[in-house]
């Protein structure tokens, strides 16, 4: 039976729970644990899938296709478990399951009320996998207080009491804002916030607390004391410089000891702490820099690529470089030269994204690095778009395109180069689709082995010619190009195993260009760089080398 961690933040959003929880799985792992994390979302979408990334970040995707919310991929670099289904869910999920059991008529008649029906599904979800792991810590999204966040703060409640006594503990989050003018760090708001937590009945074990400042001790104190939480137990959380820092500064603070402790056990067991030892080194002393122009479209939230980012930091951390990023919206040098703007750059990454807009500039960046051999990695439409490319600069198909344009823009317009895929093979069953099904949920979703053709630069890459990877698409490169595009250079060396869906293209004449169908970025962690983003850092370095 696991042992449950409840984490729920207050006073503001964005403090960081997501991180906080993260770290603190890796300290128990460090201390020889095994872990699970899930996050449960107030909100009503049913997934985060059909969310625009502008306001919730980017989409994370699991093994087995789930749609989830972008903590999963903190949860997943820091404890490298692979997340789940099942450990993300939220209210919209919730009541659609709710509602689907109601109109089968499981509920034999009754009256469906937020308590009992909706509480004991969220408890039955927290549950899953019980026996699995030694700890089960579940984030709570949003803030308490918030109306939505009330059945999932009800359920923990509930489920706290199911349980032994000593079998979950409860981790608030929340901030202590400095007031310059008196020179002050503001207990106050948090233990307002513990004063909500506590009227719903759940007293908080634990009490991150964010703060800009250092903590004296005196304010430890009051907080210990008016929030009815020991001492050690008020553990300060201040700003880093890196993420990849949380788990040894949040070891110093002492919150592996204090959630031990909060559980009775003792001894505690000594933690190894020598993996983020070797992250934190690594990160904080580099030999050098490399310049990465990253061109797409969702370039203002810089959460809306977090993988990404994070992936080339993992690259950088093992070739012992800074990887510089600048986001260039695609949009920019679609009517001018893309010279103007990506000259100086030591490699070039497309991202994936939907829709037509900033498309030709994408195409633009992906001819620039291939004609003046700068590196490049295309992901997903990054890849389609280095397909277009190719086809009409090298192939002579000048009006090749995706499919996925023209269905937005009503028209037929394109050369489908990419197409619409309708059905392909997912382990042994068939799955179809039509153009105007619903959105949410229904793309070439999850992990997909790719075969590798031998002596490629991509087998060289992942050292292997068999590979499994998560994908996110619904268009997909059509193969009756594939004679035409590597007659003229752009070689498919990655194919699904029954060597219909295309999932990798390089060019033969240059020292790195890859395009991948799939999102290499889900899978990198800090300790285990992805060897895509290893290997496209390296040529970043050897290419800096070169000016
Ligand atoms: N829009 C493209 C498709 O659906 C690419 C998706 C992506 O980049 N994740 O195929």
């Amino acid at each position: 039976m696991a042992r449950y961690i409840f984490i729920t933040g207050g006073v503001v959003s964005s403090l960081g729970k997501g991180l906080a929880s993260a770290a603190l799985g890796a300290l128990l792992q460090a201390r020889g644990y095994s872990v699970r994390l899930r996050k449960l979302d107030p909100y009503l979408n049913v997934d985060p899938g059909t969310m625009s990334p502008f306001e919730h970040g980017e989409v994370f995707v699991t093994d087995d296709g789930a749609e989830t919310d972008l903590d999963l991929g903190h949860y997943e670099r820091f404890t490298g478990v692979a997340a789940r289904q099942t450990d993300s869910i939220s209210s919209g999920r919730v009541y659609t399951t709710v509602l689907e059991k109601e109109r089968r008529g499981d509920y034999l008649g009754k009256t469906i009320q937020v308590i009992p029906h909706v509480t004991n599904e969220i408890k039955d979800f927290i549950e899953i996998g019980d026996d699995e792991v030694d700890f089960m810590l579940c984030e709570i999204g949003g803030t308490v207080g918030d109306i939505e966040g009330l059945p999932f703060f009800e359920s923990i409640r509930q489920f706290s009491q199911d349980k032994p006594r000593g079998q979950c503990i409860f981790m608030h989050l929340t901030l202590l804002p400095y007031l310059g003018a008196s020179g002050e760090l503001k207990t106050k708001p948090t233990q307002h916030s513990v004063k909500e937590l506590r009227s719903i009945g759940i007293a908080p074990d634990i009490l991150v607390c964010r703060s800009e400042k250092k903590i004296p001790e005196k304010e430890r104190a009051k907080l210990a004391l008016f929030c009815n939480v020991r001492p050690d137990s008020v553990i300060p959380a201040y700003d880093l410089s890196t993420i990849y820092d949380a788990p040894l500064a949040y070891h110093e603070a002492g919150m592996d000891q204090a959630v031990l402790d909060a559980f009775g056990i003792s001894p505690a067991p000594q933690p190894d702490l020598s993996t983020w030892q070797d992250v934190s080194e690594r990160i904080h002393k580099p030999d050098g820099e490399v310049k990465v122009a990253i061109v797409g479209k969702y370039t203002q939230l810089e959460d809306a690529y977090k993988s990404i980012s994070e992936a080339l930091t993992h690259g950088g951390m093992f070739n012992r470089v800074k990887v510089k990023t600048e986001w260039i919206d695609a949009e920019v040098f679609e009517n001018g030269d893309a010279a103007d703007k990506l000259t100086g750059f030591d490699a070039i990454l497309v991202p994936g994204g939907f829709g037509e807009r900033g498309t030709e500039g994408k195409i633009k960046a992906a001819q620039f690095a291939r004609e003046n051999k700068v590196p490049y990695l295309g992901i997903c439409l990054g890849m389609q778009m280095a397909v277009i490319e190719a086809a009409r600069n090298l192939a002579k198909i000048k009006n090749a395109g995706s499919e996925e344009f023209d269905h937005e823009a009503g028209e037929k317009r394109f050369e489908p180069v990419v197409y619409h895929l309708k059905e392909w093979v997912e382990g042994n069953r068939t799955v179809a689709r039509a153009v105007d099904d619903d959105k949410g949920g229904t793309m070439r979703l999850g992990a997909y082995n790719a075969t590798l053709t031998d002596g490629s630069k991509v087998a060289e890459v992942y050292g292997d010619t068999a590979i499994s990877e998560r994908h996110r698409h619904r268009y997909e490169v059509d193969i009756k190009y594939r004679k035409q595009l590597e007659d003229c250079g752009l070689i498919f060396s990655g194919m699904s195993p029954d060597g219909k869906l295309p999932e990798i293209v390089e060019c033969k004449d240059h020292p790195w260009y890859i395009g991948v169908q799939y999102h290499p970025e889900l899978k990198s962690k800090p300790f285990a760089p992805h060897p895509l983003f290893r290997e496209f850092v390296k040529a970043a370095l050897e290419q800096s080398r070169l000016v």
